[in-house]
This record gives C-alpha cells, structure tokens and sequence, in this order.
C-alpha cells in the first residue's frame, strides 16, 4: 500500500462527516468499512461505520477511462486511510457500489453502459489484494437500497424500492426484508423500462427507455439539443461554450425561474414521476426512496417527480395506504454510504444497526 500513489487533483474534496470528533479524530472503538462509489461521472470513497456514518469522505470526477479511474480511486484510497491510521488499522473492510451489470460473485464489473471500458475489470479482487481486507461488490441501486433499509428507514420498512437518478438510472428493491434481483444478483434495471414506444436511442442499444430522457445526461443533451435547434444561426463551436449545460446548471437556472429551463425540468420531472409510479405499481412497497446528482436539486423543484398521486390514484394502493415517496436522507454522502452498506451486509458478526 506504501508504493500507491497519493492523488495531487485539485477537484478532489475531503469532508469531514457525522460522527467525527471536533478535532477530526475517529471516536476510539468505532470500525469503518472503506467504501468505494464508482459512478460513470463521479468517483468517491469514504469510510463508514455499521451505522451508517460517513467519518470522511473524498470524491473526483471520473476521468473517462477505466485505467485512470481505478488509479484515482486506489489513490484517494490510499490518501483516505493514511489521514485516519486509527481507523486504517482497524478496518472490517471494503466495500464497492457500480452500476451493473456484473458479476457479483466474481467480482467483476461487465461494461456498463456508462462505463464502456470496464470489460471484465476484477474490481474486488484488486482492492483486495492492494489493501488485504475482505472485498464485496454489489450493483449501486440495489446497495442504495440496503442503505436505505438500514439507516435511512424510521418506519422499519419491511418493502423498499431505491432509484438512484444520476448519469444513469437504477433501481434496488428490498422486498420482505431482502433485496431481490435479477438471476445475475443485479439490481432491477427500472431505468431501461420504455416510457416512450421507438423514442430516443438509449445507452444500451434500445430506444424510448427512461434512462434516454431523465437520466443526469440526458436532462442536460435533450435540453442542449433543443438550444441548437433554437439558435440555428450561432455557430457550433461558441455553441459549445455557452450553451452545454449540466442538469445541475439547468435546475440552477430553472430554480431562477429562467422559463425555457424551468419548463424542460418540470417536464423531466413528470417523466420521472411515471417512472416511479412503475416502480410503485411493479413492487407495492410502503417506501420509495430517490436519491443520487439530480435529486441534489432544491427541494421544490424536485417536488413534482415525487408527488406521485398528481397524475391520479396508484391503483395498487387503492385499498391500503399510500407509500412514502421522497429523497434520500444521507445528501451527498448517499454514494458511499451505500458503498459501505454492502460491505456491512456480507460482513459477518457486523450485522449492520439499524437506525432508530
Ligand atoms: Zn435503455
């Protein structure tokens, strides 16, 4: 572990979270699980207690290619453990959330579709042999899910379904207490469920799926495509300075009330919301959770994907009561808490704590 690199980027963040002493320091006693988020555009790896505390975390954007990715998140590993010795030499182990699909039980991420270079790339067994603690990988959504379920669930749920919205869509499903999945142990791909029949060509091959419109990426290229429609006569390359936008930009200007992006995120939003009425409607649960980057937007502005009755009455609900929709309670932490929950969950002897 001493031959690792340290990362010198300048994007990197490290943030100290709940449950640290004033000082930085760990409360003694405590252990941690390391816990690896990779994303298609954010790359972050944290250190998490069997209650679901972030103690410090530490994020980059993901470089684009497999190689560098994996050099960053060895490195802020490495960077991670060597400021928290205390907990570094105390650790219960690793734990990895990745979009799928892959092969859990090999440990192997297989080209995800926003992670096309990631053939085959034995994930588990390089933390493992880099820092010699036991090393589990699951898909993202469904490690959402358990998260949720553990820490972030005061009803004591039983039924649970997390759909995480970044540059891509998951979903994880906990139904009776336990998280359900495809024959592979994916999670249940919720994002590639056609909303509309022949529409936009999606990351994985297909057309109309809801990844194509409400996904982080394609919030901001269908936005970005209309812009060059609208201003046919600016030339590509001044195009390209002034009007790529970000969803988070287009919420940022949605939220000033600027009308062409204030429209194009409510209409994203109404998207979403039939996409969680499947959800709700496929699984029944008493909860569902969103989070992931485009549920980091203002409360108000993501109001309309989750009030789920707007477009009329869940029929499955009609004679019980009606699920709790709403946002993740860990913020910006929720990658690598989840991250940490999946190590939590094969960890035996640290059953997870459930929060009260
Ligand atoms: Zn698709």
């Amino acid at each position: 572990m001493e031959n690792v690199p340290t990362s010198t980027d300048p994007n990197e963040v490290t943030v100290l979270r709940r449950g640290t002493t004033p000082n930085g320091e760990t409360p003694s006693g405590r252990r941690a699980v390391l816990a690896v988020d990779v994303g298609a555009t954010k790359l972050a790896v944290g250190l998490v207690t069997s209650s679901g505390q972030a103690l410090r975390e530490m994020r980059s954007p993901n470089p684009g290619n497999a190689p560098a990715a994996l050099e960053s998140l060895v490195s802020m590993s490495a960077a991670l453990l060597d400021r928290d010795p205390e907990v570094a030499g105390n650790l219960a182990g690793i734990g990895i959330a990745c979009g799928g699909p892959l092969d859990i039980a090999n440990g192997l991420v297989l080209s995800p579709p926003n992670l096309p270079d990631w053939d085959k790339v034995p994930l588990t067994q390089l933390f493992n042999e880099l820092f010699g603690l036991p090393t589990y990988l699951d898909n993202d959504a469904t490690a959402g899910a358990l998260a949720s379920y553990y820490w972030d669930n005061p009803g004591k749920v039983e039924n649970l379904v997390y759909v995480t919205v970044s540059s891509g869509i998951g979903s994880g499903v906990i139904l009776g207490g336990a998280p359900i999945g495809d024959r592979n142990g994916n999670g249940a791909e919720l994002g590639h469920i056609p909303l509309i029949y022949d529409g936009r060509s999606c990351t994985c091959g297909l057309r109309g799926c809801a990844e194509a419109y409400v996904s982080g990426l394609s919030i901001s290229r269908r936005f970005n495509e209309q812009s060059r429609m609208l201003l046919p006569e600016v030339p590509q390359s001044v195009m390209q300075e002034h009007e790529t936008l970000t969803s988070a930009e287009i919420a940022a200007r949605a939220s000033r009330g600027e009308p062409r992006a204030l429209a194009h995120w409510l209409e994203s939003m109404s998207m979403l919301r039939r996409l969680l009425r499947a959800a709700l409607d496929l699984y029944g649960p008493e909860l569902l959770v969103v989070g992931g980057g485009v549920t980091e937007a203002p409360r108000e502005l993501l109001a309309p994907a989750l009030d789920i009755q707007t477009d009329g009455p869940l029929l499955s609900y009609l004679d019980r009561n009606a699920p709790e929709v709403r946002s993740t309670g860990f913020g910006r932490d929720s990658g690598v808490i989840s991250a940490g929950a999946v190590a939590w969950r094969r960890l035996a002897g640290h059953p997870p704590s459930m929060a009260n």
